[in-house]
């Protein structure tokens, strides 16, 4: 069992006074604590700090992960100026995730760059919205070479081949070990940056800056970066974490609507998991959140940031635990698969996948079937789809999702929901007569 997995969050400061200089490599805290400026701010810390604990239970075919978690009330009418922080605690590589909407990029980004020089790496996309913006906050007092590569957009340019202009670029430049590289942009762009950044030179510092729903409630935390390989999605790769991540919800402006809910996926995805409270919440606030609600946004990625946090530093290399960050995928991936990647996005197939694995935990008798209502409810208010598209083969499907990477010794292993909403397990245990059964419910 692992124990008392602790992750403090904090809040500081009105965006008019700075915030406090981040020790991000000291040794985690033992409890929450910044300091402030101003009563304000510590008033808001007394009032909304809290700690939260998470444990492991594990058998050799079953995780189970109990949720524990005691977290601050949530609010509906978050004060947007404000920046929130939330800590992911990995001993010495403990590092802050930012999140507020309107930061200030420059003074929240440079005290994370021990150096001298800064690689932004970003895509054709982004580059005309922020790559200014970005490159400015970090040179504007003249102390920090900031050089800039620009990449394709898209999945399939997440390669080694297009990596190379990375690397390029930073030996071009003479960047040396004490670079940091920061990664503007979605969950491709962070992935690509982070890899590289393990990779250069044998490591340099990084920093995440996530600019789609996506990458700001999941792929910006928790250190796992890579590309793709013509024979699998995301096969090279390293855990890498970052220095921080700088989460400004203000850039979701110009994200498209599409883009948005995938991210909301994920979102829905926590509270099915191990948040009741915050699965209620969402189904309070989906409206605000597809409007795009500062406070609203804010709130919904802060608290998925504390989720994933939680998850990560008790289980950074996905022994057990982080697993359950899955729910859906296996059943998505047959559907991204079948369907050829890109036709639909990713936290499309997830959704349709996260309502097949409540289908088949009620099947098993594992959930009420009033939880599977819910979850197709918030995903429908969420835009995004319950069903895979018509025209699967169920076959092809069943095969697809038998060569999952969580297969373990030939047996399946999926992430099913179990007992009261926020409860799941990770397992090969079931029968498999229900998962054919629901294959069929879902597939024709
Ligand atoms: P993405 O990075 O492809 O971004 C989606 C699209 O939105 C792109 O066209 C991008 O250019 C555009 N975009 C990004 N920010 C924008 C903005 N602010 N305004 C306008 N357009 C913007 O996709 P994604 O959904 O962010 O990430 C998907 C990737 O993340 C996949 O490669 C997946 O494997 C990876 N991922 C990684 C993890 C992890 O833990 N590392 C977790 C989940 C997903």
């Amino acid at each position: 069992m692992l124990s008392n997995v602790c992750v403090k969050s904090a809040l500081v400061v009105a965006r008019s006074s700075p915030v406090e200089s981040h020790k991000a490599r000291a040794s985690a805290p033992t409890r929450a604590s910044r300091k402030t400026a101003g009563a304000k701010a510590a008033h808001l810390l007394a009032s909304r700090e809290f700690s939260g604990r998470a444990q492991l239970f594990s058998t050799a075919s079953t995780t189970k992960c109990v949720q524990r978690v005691s977290m601050r009330t949530m609010c509906t009418a978050a004060s947007t100026d404000e920046v929130k922080i939330v800590e992911v605690d990995l001993g010495d590589r403990t590092y802050p995730i930012y999140i507020g909407s309107g930061l200030n990029w420059g003074e929240t980004l440079k005290k994370h760059v021990p150096g001298n020089t800064v690689l932004v790496v970003t895509n054709e996309t982004i580059a005309p919205l922020y790559l200014d913006r970005a490159v400015k906050a970090l040179s504007e007092d003249g102390k920090i070479r900031v050089e800039t590569v620009v990449l394709p957009d898209g999945e399939k340019y997440k390669t080694l081949e297009v990596l190379n202009k990375v690397y390029d670029k930073a030996l071009e430049a003479r960047l040396d070990r004490q670079t940091t590289f920061v990664a503007l942009g979605g969950g491709v762009i962070g992935d690509m940056t982070g890899y590289a950044a393990a990779s250069y030179q044998r490591g340099v510092h990084f920093i995440q800056v996530p600019t789609t729903t996506m990458a700001m409630v999941d792929s910006s935390v928790g250190g796992k970066t890579g590309v793709n390989h013509p024979l699998g999605k995301n096969m090279i790769g390293a855990f890498y974490q970052p220095r921080c991540v700088m989460i400004d919800t203000e850039v979701l402006a110009t994200l498209p609507d599409r883009e948005l809910a995938s991210g909301i996926a994920e979102v829905v995805k926590y509270g099915l998991i191990r948040d009741a409270e915050f699965f209620a919440w969402q189904e309070e606030n989906m409206a605000a959140l597809l409007g795009r609600e500062p406070a609203a946004l804010v709130e919904a990625i802060e608290r998925s940031c504390v989720n994933k946090a939680l998850v990560v530093a008790a289980d950074e290399k996905e022994a057990g635990l982080r697993a359950t960050l899955n729910l859906g995928h296996t059943f998505g991936h047959a559907i991204e698969n079948n369907l050829g990647y890109g036709e639909w996005l990713h936290g499309e197939a997830v959704s349709a996948g996260m309502v097949m694995a409540a289908d088949m935990s009620a099947r098993l008798g594992w959930v009420e079937p009033a939880l599977v209502d819910r979850t197709v409810n918030i995903l429908k208010a969420a835009n995004l789809p319950i069903t895979p598209p018509a025209g699967l083969e169920k076959q092809q499907f069943m095969d697809t999702m038998a060569v999952d990477k969580k297969v373990a010794n030939g047996k399946l292993r999926l992430i099913l929901l179990k007992g009261p909403l926020g409860g799941c397990v990770f397992t090969d245990q079931f029968e498999k007569d229900k998962l054919v059964e629901t294959i069929e419910a879902f597939v024709n």
